[in-house]
């Protein structure tokens, strides 16, 4: 079903005095979480360049609620929202729905230029039908690569192709911009901005200093170890997922006494079954709804490191002086790995308790891998991107 957006006008857009913003407008195109967290800051930086009734976010149903908790955190909301995906549809009825949709979104809005993050299902959808109507998109987050194509799963494929296709690149390192110089990107195309999840993070932590203490980490005594740990991604479901289950409980059973192992779960139930049947009778062991960012910000700066396959985190872990063990046989945020602050460990049981072990029990090792800096972004991401867009013209009446 096509979504009423003349409906939608009447409240979105009441202020406008002069017809001529409305075809100026900026749509951010987002589905899921990281999208959601990443997005926001520049949702902000744009609405302080230009009339914020001009810069609108749609939202594609991908992961609608936790997207629109995200945005909440942030104090956003979108201002069209798809229906709501079902849960489990093929990757390519999903993309199907969304780029139709996205398209009658685009012939609806006539925005100037689309933005798009990262490499989610939504982000290919958005970048796409941007590209079939003529109409200029940026992709933030472009450049970065695994260099297998099969991992992550289906994103390095997702980020290729919209990088191939973007009109505007926001490459977060000089890694990047390397990547996509190497594919032979034109220079002129591409900006080094840094990454807005760490703008998103320094957001955050303006606002809400001290982090709030989420129930989870309440009367954990200050000498006990704290992990905290994520997985979700798809090509960890099945086999990979039982393994990171069963390591984590030897580990949780091995330092019952000095550690505490923290796990918002991905709703999912591909990701969150298999970890709740290997670890649900454990006490040392919290099993947890998603958190809000700031909770899990603050469970990430109590934490002794993280244990997580999420690229969000690898990211963020550096901000808040956090190593991260890497449950994954490559990354596309290899600055960390070659910084020795990041260390990929794969999804094998032994190899993932073996170094969780060494930091847990090793206080030089775990020294050793505490970051000085973080290589991804300085919280100053969305200001160059603004800054990009705005040389292009994208503010232009
Ligand atoms: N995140 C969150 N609550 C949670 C787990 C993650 O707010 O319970 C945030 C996290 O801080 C990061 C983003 O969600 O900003 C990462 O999302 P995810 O791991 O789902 O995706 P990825 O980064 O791997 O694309």
């Amino acid at each position: 079903m096509v979504p009423d957006l003349r409906a939608r006008r009447a409240w979105t857009l009441p202020h406008i005095p002069d017809p001529a913003l409305v075809l100026a407008r900026l749509l951010v195109v987002l589905g899921t979480r990281p999208e959601a967290i990443k997005l926001a800051p520049l949702v902000y930086e744009l609405r302080r360049r230009v009339p914020a009734e001009a810069v609108h976010i749609v939202a594609t149903g991908q992961h609608a609620e936790l997207a629109r908790r995200a945005l909440a955190a942030f104090d956003l909301q979108p201002d069209h929202e798809l229906p709501a995906l079902e849960h489990g549809l093929s990757l390519a009825r999903a993309t199907a729905m969304m780029l139709s949709r996205l398209d009658e979104v685009l012939v609806e809005l006539e925005p100037r230029w689309v933005l798009v993050q990262g490499d989610t299902t939504s982000a290919l959808a958005g970048g796409l039908a941007s590209f079939h109507r003529g109409i200029p998109f940026a992709h933030v987050e472009a450049g970065l690569r695994s260099g297998r194509l099969d991992q992550p799963f289906p994103e390095e494929a997702h980020r290729r192709l919209l990088d191939g296709i973007s009109d505007l690149l926001c490459a977060p390192t000089e890694r990047c911009r390397e990547h996509l110089e190497r594919e032979g990107l034109s220079r002129e195309r591409i900006a080094v901005t840094g990454n807005t999840g760490i703008d998103a993070l320094e957001w955050m932590r303006r606002r809400s200093t001290p982090w709030p203490e989420p129930a989870c980490l309440r009367g954990i005594a200050p000498q006990t170890n704290v992990v905290l740990v994520t997985a979700h991604r798809r090509e960890s479901w099945g086999l990979p997922l039982r393994a990171i289950g069963a390591a984590l409980r030897a580990l949780a059973i091995a330092h019952a006494r000095d550690s505490r192992w923290i796990l918002p779960l991905h709703p999912n139930p591909a990701v969150a079954a298999p970890l709740r049947a290997a670890l649900g009778d454990l006490a040392n062991v919290h099993l947890l709804a998603p958190l809000e960012p700031a909770e899990l910000w603050a469970c990430m700066a109590r934490a002794t490191f993280v244990l997580t396959d999420s690229g969000g985190l690898q990211e963020e872990a550096p901000s808040l002086g956090k190593p991260v063990l890497v449950l994954r046989s490559c990354t596309e945020r290899s600055e960390g790995v070659d910084l020795r602050i990041a260390e990929l460990v794969g999804t094998e049981v032994h190899s993932i308790t073996s170094a969780c072990d060494r930091l847990l029990r090793d206080p030089v090792a775990l020294q050793r891998m505490r970051p000085q800096r973080n290589p991804y972004g300085d919280g100053r991401a969305a200001e160059r991107i603004a800054e990009a867009l705005e040389a292009r013209g994208a503010f232009a009446r």
